[in-house]
């Protein structure tokens, strides 16, 4: 049966994800209600602003049910996304998902500049391992845990990681015309393409 892929729309850029998804050729759901989410097998969470991610999946009832969901099925957390999934916020007291074992600080990069594109690396696409990177407000990346596998490099810097069923990254693909990430999100945990 065909998997079905959710794209979380309490709020952020999200259509813009499914937008990409279409490029793919893969069809996509909104999800806005933990309703919505029984149906996906795999849920992207984009980005946005995290403390309003938080408020409105407490307010739409649906916090428990994400967590449950991303706990062992295929989630791709993007910017506020990943700070959504993080275990520990280093400048902020809200209550996450905690599945994901980083710490992470928001808005990492100081205000002057909040927002800037470079060249990330990516090493799973061998040879042409350059990734547009467009970062805007974007956390930083702290620590990561034992378990948690450094998959994307600014500079020196850890920003896109994979733990089991998640992928995470700190900046924006959907705001490219690169599919890759996607592509590598379905082919390698979703087993969709
Ligand atoms: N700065 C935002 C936050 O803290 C994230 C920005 C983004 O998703 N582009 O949630």
């Amino acid at each position: 049966m065909a998997k079905i892929i959710g794209v979380l729309a309490v709020q952020g850029d999200f259509a813009l994800h499914r937008k990409m998804l279409d490029k793919i050729g893969v069809s996509s759901v909104v999800v806005r209600t933990a309703e919505d989410l029984k149906n996906c097998d795999a849920l992207i969470m984009p980005g946005g602003e995290s403390t309003t991610f938080l408020k409105l999946l407490n307010r739409n009832n649906m916090f428990d049910d994400v967590r449950e969901f991303a706990e062992n099925k295929p989630v791709m957390g993007t910017c506020a996304g990943l700070i959504v999934l993080a275990k520990n916020v280093v400048n902020d007291t809200f209550t996450t998902l905690s599945l994901l074992d980083i710490s992470v600080e928001r808005n990492g990069y100081g205000r002057q500049i909040d927002s800037f594109i470079d060249d990330v690396i990516v090493p799973v696409f061998k040879e042409k391992n350059k990734f547009s990177g467009v970062f805007i407000r974007a956390p930083r990346i702290i620590s990561i845990g034992k378990n948690v596998e450094p998959v994307g490099f600014y500079n020196d810097e850890i920003v896109m990681v994979k733990s089991n069923n998640i992928l995470a990254l700190t900046f924006h693909p959907e705001l490219t015309e690169d599919t890759r990430i996607h592509r590598y999100f379905l082919k390698e945990f979703v087993d969709k393409i």
